[in-house]
C-alpha cells in the first residue's frame, strides 16, 4: 500500500537510526558507550514515585481523564510557574496538559500550519520542529545558529518574503543540542519581533531547571505582554527525570492554548490522572535532586571539557542543559567523524546534521552516563588517537 505524501516527505527519525547502528555494534560484541541519548541516567525521586503509587490504587484515577489536564495539575502547574518565575498563569485559560512537549510540538504545528505556511527554526534544533513541520504541509526556514552568533539568531536576517509566510517562530533555551542559553533581553526583542510581524513564538523550555555557574533560565513569559504572542512548552522529563512517564504543559495566550487544546481533544484522551498526581507531587515536593542531579551533570561536564582539551578541542564549559556541541576535526563530515567514534572507540554520538543543515561540522555528546563510564570514552578516544587535530597529524 502506497504511504501517504505526507509520511514520505520526512526522514525516518534520527534517533531511531542511530540506535541501530547502535544495537547493530552491539551485536558484534562491542561494549558501546552510549553519549548519544538525551535522557537523565538517575531515577525519578522517590516521592513522585510514591505519589503514582497511591494515586493508581484509587479507583476515581481509573477513569478518562478531563481534556486539557485535571484541575489539579492545572493548579499546581501554574503555583509553580509562579513560584519559578514570578509569572501569574490562569490554569483554566492559559494552560494545557502536553503528553511530553514533543505532542505538544506537533500539535502546535499541526493547529497553526498549513500547505504554504512557514515555521521560522533554530538549525541546529530538536528535530520535531522541522518534521512536524513538514508532516503538516508547511515548509521550515532555517535560522542558523553557530559559534559566531553564540547560538543566538539573527532575527533581522529572516527575508520579508519569509516573514509574510510565517505563522510560526520557535526557540529554545537553554538550547537542544547546543547547550546554549540566552538572556531576557533576547526574549524581549523575540516578542517585539513577533509582534511586529503577527507570529506566534513558541519557547521550548524543557530544560528550565538543567542549570550550573549560577545561570538561572528566564521564562518567555518574564517578557512584559508575552502571553499577547507567546506559548511556552514545560516538560517534567528532563528536570524531574521522568522521560518515561510522559507529562509536560503549555503556558500562555489563551487563544493558543485553546486551539492546541482542541486539536488534542479530537486525537488524545489526555494524561492518566494518576500521572498528573505524580506531577503534582513534583511541583510541590522537595527539589534537592535537581540540585543533586545538576552537580552530577557539572562533575561530568568538567571532567569532558579538561579531557577534551586535553584531546586538542578548545570546548568552553555549558552553563545549561547536558549536552556538548563539539566541533568535528577539519577535513571531516559530523557523519564520518560520528562513523570513526562508534568503529574505533565503540562510542554513539550522533552527527550534528541530525539536528539540521547548519549541524555539518559537529556532534553532540550528552553526559547521560557516569564519570566512570564517561572517562572510559575519553581513554578510548586518546588510546585510538582520535584529536581534534587529527586530520593536520595525518598530513
Ligand atoms: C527532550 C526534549 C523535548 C521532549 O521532551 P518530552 O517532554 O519528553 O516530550 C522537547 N524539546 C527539547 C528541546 C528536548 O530536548
Amino acid at each position: 500500500m502506497e504511504v501517504s505524501a505526507r509520511l514520505k516527505a520526512i526522514p525516518p527519525y534520527v534517533f531511531a537510526e542511530i540506535d541501530k547502528k547502535r544495537q547493530a555494534a552491539v551485536a558484534r560484541g562491542v561494549d558501546v558507550i552510549n553519549l548519544g541519548i538525551g535522557d537523565p541516567d538517575q531515577p525519578t525521586p522517590p516521592h513522585i514515585v510514591e505519589a503514582m503509587h497511591k494515586a493508581i490504587d484509587n479507583p476515581v484515577n481509573h477513569h478518562y481523564p478531563p481534556f486539557g489536564g485535571t484541575k489539579e495539575f492545572k493548579t499546581a502547574a501554574s503555583a509553580w510557574v509562579k513560584k519559578r518565575f514570578g509569572v501569574d498563569v490562569d490554569p483554566d485559560t492559559e494552560v494545557t496538559t502536553l503528553i511530553g512537549s514533543k505532542e505538544g510540538l506537533h500539535n502546535t504545528i499541526m493547529a497553526y500550519i498549513d500547505k504554504g505556511d512557514i515555521n521560522i527554526i533554530p538549525d541546529p534544533a530538536y528535530p520535531v520542529y522541522r518534521t512536524s513541520t513538514l508532516l503538516a504541509g508547511g515548509e521550515p526556514y532555517f535560522m542558523p545558529l553557530t559559534p559566531a552568533n553564540h547560538f543566538i539568531p539573527d532575527l533581522d536576517a529572516i527575508p520579508d518574503a519569509v516573514l509574510k509566510k510565517a505563522k510560526l517562530l520557535m526557540l529554545n533555551y537553554p538550547g537542544n543540542p547546543t547547550g546554549a542559553h540566552c538572556d531576557l533581553a533576547f526574549m524581549q526583542k523575540a516578542v517585539d519581533f513577533c509582534k511586529k510581524h503577527g507570529i506566534l513564538l513558541v519557547h521550548d523550555l524543557a530544560y528550565s531547571e538543567m542549570t550550573y555557574d549560577g545561570y538561572v533560565a528566564p521564562s518567555i513569559l518574564q517578557v512584559p505582554g508575552a502571553k499577547d504572542i507567546a506559548i511556552e512548552l514545560h516538560s517534567l522529563s528532563k528536570s524531574y527525570n521522568m522521560t518515561g512517564w510522559r507529562i509536560g504543559f503549555a503556558i500562555g495566550n489563551a487563544e493558543a492554548i485553546k486551539n492546541i487544546a482542541k486539536i488534542k481533544s479530537n486525537v488524545d484522551t489526555d494524561i492518566f490522572k494518576a500521572i498528573q498526581m505524580a506531577g503534582v507531587a513534583a511541583f510541590e515536593g522537595p527539589t534537592d535532586h535537581i540540585e543533586h542531579c545538576n552537580a552530577l551533570y557539572k562533575e561530568r561536564r568538567d571532567l569532558a571539557v579538561e579531557r577534551l582539551n586535553q584531546l586538542g578541542w578548545k570546548v568552553e564549559p555549558i552553563k545549561s542543559t547536558f549536552y556538548m556541541w563539539i566541533p568535528v576535526p577539519t577535513g571531516m563530515s559530523s557523519a564520518d567523524f560520528a562513523g570513526l567514534m562508534l568503529d574505533k572507540a565503540g562510542i554513539v554520538v550522533p552527527p550534528g546534521t541530525a539536528y539540521g543543515p547548519h549541524g555539518e561540522g559537529f556532534v553532540r555528546m550528552s553526559l547521560c552516563v557516569d564519570k566512570k563510564r564517561l572517562a572510559e570514552a575519553f581513554d578510548r578516544m586518546a588510546q585510538h588517537s582520535i584529536r581534534f587535530d587529527m586530520a593536520k597529524a595525518k598530513v
